[in-house]
């Protein structure tokens, strides 16, 4: 007897059914963060990842970086020193990174990680409420210790998911948090406000206690065809409010090193370092931030930031022409993809693009504040993306 397939479903043969039943395990245990690829290898060793499309870094600068580092670090043997020593502290780090931001060092914070730094910001300036729009990066609402009020503001589906400036403001004013958080580009979406957008929303809520801009993704983004890199950093001068956060890990692609900063009125950072964070970097971490500053990688790095950014045009465009999704608009290195295929749904999708070709992308339905089935999917080589363009519309053609 043949089954009647219901509307949307994927085949699975008993082989995959099994592997996509230790997926879900995995990512249960994995909570609100993806599994990584060590945990694959480790705990699914049957699975043979080709793309990693979850994580969204620029595999170019792993490429520079990892160059840099052969040369000047392993084959000199200096690694010994980078293991052997302490890193240099906190400031000593702020100093190094000062002129390249053109902002005092006394307004830079270093931290293990950006995720450091949003939990110690969380933690330490929060007072009563914070304003989070969603959907979003899910630690910024998860930090929030117990007693603090979190309102949230769902982005509108009827709107992409973008964030309205002027009806920001009007729930602002109407909500009165003392803390609120925005994401440019935003994760998942990849929703981006404009440079001078974002300048005059600053102004118009320099009420607000402490305004947190998370520029994670920020060398992604472009205003111009020459794709020239935005900085906002010295607008904290101007605005003791904000609290600019910066990730290194997702456009330089060196996530396991732990590198990220932020730049905030010194009377904020005084405060942090009160309560430690004094070797909280460590020697790649540093080697990282030098190297960052320097001329010779940050001309080569801006080449390959360049590069990626147009293949990821390429690849949006690309992937926009596959019947059956809606790729929402965005300013970063991946993009949201909403599955429109009735009963199809995002976990069966990722499932099947994991275990019938290889490629991991991130489901997002445990993200608050998304309508419908999602995914969100990076940009990797160009080589890669068509790979990952012709497994979707195989996928889909099924339908
Ligand atoms: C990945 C991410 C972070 C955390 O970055 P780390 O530097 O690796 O800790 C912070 N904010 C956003 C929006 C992110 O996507």
């Amino acid at each position: 007897m043949v089954m009647e397939k219901q509307q949307g479903q994927i085949d699975f043969t008993a082989e995959e059914q099994a592997l996509k039943e230790k997926f879900l395990n995995l990512k249960k245990a994995s909570g609100s963060h993806s599994p990584s690829i060590f945990t694959f290898k480790q705990k699914l060793p049957e699975l043979d990842i080709n793309v990693d499309a979850c994580f969204l870094s620029n595999p170019y600068a792993t490429d520079l970086f990892l160059k840099y580092f052969t040369e000047e670090i392993i084959s000199t043997g200096k690694i010994r020193e980078l293991l052997e020593f302490y890193p240099s502290q906190n400031q000593v780090i702020a100093e190094i990174l000062a002129d390249f931001l053109k902002v005092d060092a006394s307004q830079i914070f270093i931290g293990n990680g950006a995720i450091e730094i949003i939990q110690a910001v969380i933690h330490n300036f929060v007072e009563n409420k914070i304003l989070i729009n969603i959907p979003t990066f899910s630690s910024y609402y998860e930090f929030v210790k117990p007693g603090i009020e979190v309102v949230y503001n769902n982005l509108k589906k009827a709107n992409e998911y973008r964030l309205n400036v002027d009806d920001y403001v009007k729930v602002c004013e109407a909500n009165k948090p003392d803390t609120i958080v925005l994401i440019n580009p935003n994760n998942p979406d990849g929703g981006y406000i404009e440079h001078d957008a974002m300048h005059s929303l600053l102004e118009k809520l320099s009420w607000v206690k402490t305004i947190i801009l998370d520029e994670s993704f920020i060398h992604f983004a472009y205003e111009n065809d020459k794709f020239d890199q935005i900085n906002s950093a010295d607008w904290v001068s101007k605005f003791p409010n904000l609290v600019i956060i910066k990730s290194m890990s997702k456009d330089f692609g060196i996530a396991g090193i732990r590198a990220g900063y932020a730049v905030m009125a010194k009377s904020r950072i005084d405060l942090m370092l009160q309560n430690g964070f004094l070797w909280n970097s460590n020697g790649l971490s540093e080697y990282f931030f030098r190297l960052y500053t320097r001329e010779d990688f940050a001309n080569d790095y801006d080449k390959v930031r360049v590069r990626y950014i147009k293949e990821t045009i390429d690849f949006i465009e690309k992937l926009k022409e596959i019947p059956g999704i809606k790729v929402y608009p965005g300013k970063a290195n991946f993009v949201m993809i909403e599955l429109l295929v009735p009963g199809l749904t995002s976990f069966d999708f990722v499932t099947a693009l994991l275990v019938k070709h290889g490629i991991y992308v991130r489901t997002c339905n445990d993200k608050i504040g998304l309508e419908g089935e999602f995914i969100r999917m990076a940009s990797r080589t160009a080589e890669e993306n068509d790979f990952m363009v012709k497994s979707m519309k195989e996928l889909l053609s099924d339908f």
